[in-house]
Formats: structure tokens, C-alpha cells, sequence
């Protein structure tokens, strides 16, 4: 088999000889000549049951083969039989839940989760009644009607880690999901530890680049048919160039995520020192509790802690603002794992749709920053986010004096 650096370059590409092409084809039709009727309709009966191929792709929401093609790549790198592409990560999630329907409509939450995502499943909009439980509650919060147990690791936005094998051992026969979006395949790969569902906001570290909106889910075959159909009934898509563009940024994903993290451990231990951080929220940094589910002994799922981190400002909601205000290298902005470093409020944007003692009691709090490490250099960057800090003290310094 091989090693995931060169998957991340290769895969998805392994008919480019046959072809005689070395970039991938964009197929960007939106239907499919049809001569032969009979064969047509088999086409076309396969694919609404769910098929990933057909003779004929028939209509483009039924099948695009640059769109299958990235999906082959994303499975390869995560080590499942499947993938299924959406036009986003919401859109992902939320095919998976009413795939699920049919086995029931309740299901079990573990907190923190990504804002939206947390917000779809608390305000019942598809119809499911959504448990928020703890890892120790799962055995017991199971139901008969429980179709998904939901967990995200690392957690958007603390870095909580949450133990796949202990959710997968308490579930049972429900399927996990793990939204491994910030771990990316390159770090965990949550199928091996026996989900059922891996989920990723590809718009993040899979794309890479910051220009494509885009979702996968990775499971067994069987699971695929039902999220093809999904999606097919649904038309949520991910379009081609998209698709294209998800595929392109794969290629450097192993690199990528290498220099990200390298950058993140450094910065990690700079800010635990800085006057203006009272915490680094950081999966690896020493003396951290989960630090046995990252690295290489038994207990591990993560082969690294990532490149995400929060952090909590001494001068709260003032000095995150202040901050937000002053970074010139640093892009304030949501999202995360582009190539260039993002830096956002996750209680006023990623997580204001969280209602706020839920976000309180996750440490969601009004002086809580989330930083996503590119891969520029670590000095230009720790330059930027201490001017940014420091000047932020000094502001936050001077309000308070003020008011006093
Ligand atoms: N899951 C996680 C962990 C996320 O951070 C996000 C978006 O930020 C999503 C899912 C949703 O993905 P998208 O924005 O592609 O719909």
C-alpha cells in the first residue's frame, strides 16, 4: 500500500497514462446523450438507487465523473470503500442525517461540535430530536430509534479530543460519525478505530486554498448508496470545477498539514508565555489531558495535534476585538486550513448561533480567539499575532484605566 504522502499526490490519478493526460479531465456537462434508450434506463435506475458508475452518467446531479473521480481520491486518503461529495460540509451532514432517518430520528451529540452543525441538530429543522450527551452517557442514552451517535474530534473550536474507540465501544450497534475535519486524513483516520462515518468540511485542509466550498462523507459502499441517493433527491452537489479544485489542493495535503502543524507546535509554546494569554487551548502541548490520543502509542488516533488552535485573552471580549483589529499579516476571518492563517471570535461568528450558556459551559467565551496556522514562516507569523496581542493589551490597558 502506499504511504499517505504519496496517496495525497497520486491518488484519483492512476488512469492519467491510460488517458494521456497529466491533469485532471473537467467533465462539466449537465446531460448525457442518450441513443439507446434501454441501456439508458438502466443507467439510469442505477444510479437513483445509488450506484457510484453507470454505462451513461445520464444528468449531471446523478453523476459527474470529475466529482467521482476526487471522491476515489478523498476514500483513498482515508482508508474507506467510498466517499460522497457534497457542495458542502453542511450539505454533507445533513444528507448523512436523513440517510439515517429510516432508522430512527433520534440522535445522540457530543459537545463542542462546529456552530452550524450544532445548530441544524439543536433546532430540529430536519425533523430529528438531537441529544447533547457526554462520552460516559452514550451506553446509557442509547434508544431503539437512536441512527447516529455524532462526535467531532478535534473540536471545533477548543481542540477537546474526544476517544473514538470509547465512543465506538459505548455505541453499540448504532453508527459513530466523526467529523475529522480538523484532523484531515493525514493526522486521524477514524474509520480504522471503527466509525462508521467519516465527515469533512472539505473546504478546509482538503481544498486547502481557500476557493472551493465543498463536503465529503467517507464510509463502506453500502452506506454510499444511500448518501447517492441523498443526494440525488436533495441536489446537493459539489460541482466540478469544485471537485476539480478539491483535487488539485489534495496533492499537497501531506505537505501541507506537515508545515501547518510544525508551525502550530512553535507558536503553541509562544503564546503560553505571552502576558495577553491566559490559555492555549492546543492538542499537543505539554502536559495536556488527552496528550495520550496523539503520537504513536497504543491508546493514540491522532498521529499529530494539528495546526488549530484557541486561545483565552486575559482582556476578554475587548482585548479578542482589539486583536482581530490589529493582525496585518493574519487574515480575520472564519474558516481554517488554508494556507494562509486565519484568525476569528468563535462566540461572535462560528458559534454565535450557539445559544451562550451552551457556549459558556464549552469554553466558548467572549475572550476566546481560534487560530488556524498556515504555512507561512513561523517568525513572520508569531511577529504578526505578538504585535497584535501586545497592541491589544496596551488598548484594553488603556480603556480600562480610562474607565477607573
Ligand atoms: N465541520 C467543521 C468542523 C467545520 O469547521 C465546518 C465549517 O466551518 C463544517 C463542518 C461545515 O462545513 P462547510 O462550511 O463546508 O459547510
Amino acid at each position: 500500500m502506499r504511504r499517505i504522502e504519496t496517496c495525497s499526490v497520486h491518488a484519483g490519478r492512476d488512469d492519467f497514462a491510460e488517458l494521456g493526460v497529466h491533469a485532471s479531465p473537467i467533465d462539466l456537462s449537465t446531460t448525457y446523450p442518450v441513443h439507446d434508450l434501454a441501456a439508458g434506463t438502466a443507467s439510469f435506475d442505477a444510479l437513483v438507487g445509488g450506484a457510484a458508475h453507470a454505462e451513461n452518467p445520464i444528468y449531471a446531479r446523478l453523476h459527474n465523473p470529475t466529482v467521482a473521480r476526487t471522491e476515489q481520491a478523498i476514500a483513498e486518503l482515508e482508508g474507506t470503500e467510498s466517499c460522497v461529495a457534497f457542495g458542502s460540509g453542511m450539505a454533507a451532514l445533513t444528507a448523512l442525517l436523513l440517510s439515517r432517518r429510516a432508522a430512527g430520528s433520534h440522535v445522540l451529540v457530543v459537545r463542542p461540535i462546529y456552530g452550524s452543525a450544532d445548530h441544524l441538530l439543536a433546532c430540529g429543522a430536519l425533523g430529528l430530536e438531537a441529544e447533547f450527551v457526554t462520552v460516559d452517557q452514550i451506553a446509557a442514552k442509547r434508544r431503539d430509534d437512536t441512527s447516529l451517535i455524532i462526535v467531532e474530534t478535534p473540536a471545533n473550536p477548543t481542540l477537546k479530543l474526544v476517544d473514538i474507540r470509547a465512543v465506538v465501544a459505548a455505541a453499540g450497534d448504532v453508527p459513530v460519525m466523526v467529523d475529522s475535519t480538523f484532523a484531515t486524513p493525514i493526522l486521524q483516520n477514524p474509520a480504522a478505530l471503527g466509525a462508521r462515518y467519516v465527515v469533512h468540511s472539505a473546504t478546509k485542509f482538503l481544498g486547502g486554498h481557500g476557493d472551493v466550498i465543498a463536503g465529503v462523507v467517507c464510509c463502506a459502499d453500502q452506506d454510499a448508496h444511500a448518501l447517492r441517493q441523498m443526494r440525488a433527491l436533495t441536489g446537493a452537489l459539489l460541482h466540478p470545477l469544485g471537485a476539480y479544485l478539491l483535487h488539485r489542493g489534495l496533492a499537497t495535503l501531506a505537505l501541507r498539514v506537515e508545515r501547518a502543524q510544525a508551525n502550530a507546535v512553535e507558536i503553541a509554546e509562544r503564546l503560553k508565555k505571552h502576558a495577553a494569554v491566559s490559555r492555549v487551548y492546543f492538542p499537543g502541548i505539554a502536559g495536556s489531558e488527552q496528550g495520550e490520543l496523539i503520537g504513536n502509542g497504543d491508546a493514540a488516533q491522532m498521529r499529530g495535534p494539528g495546526a488549530l488552535m484557541a486561545m483565552e485573552l486575559h482582556g476578554g471580549f475587548e482585548a479578542a476585538a482589539a486583536t482581530m483589529a490589529a493582525v496585518k499579516l493574519i487574515t480575520p476571518a472564519v474558516s481554517l486550513g488554508s494556507v494562509d492563517s486565519l484568525i476569528q471570535h468563535p462566540a461572535g461568528l462560528t458559534h454565535r448561533v450557539v445559544d451562550e450558556q451552551t457556549r459558556e459551559k464549552h469554553g466558548i467565551t467572549a475572550g476566546l480567539l481560534r487560530l488556524s496556522v498556515g504555512i507561512e514562516h513561523v517568525d513572520d507569523l508569531w511577529a504578526d499575532l505578538d504585535q497584535a496581542l501586545t497592541s491589544a493589551m496596551g488598548s484594553t490597558g488603556d480603556r480600562l484605566r480610562d474607565a477607573a
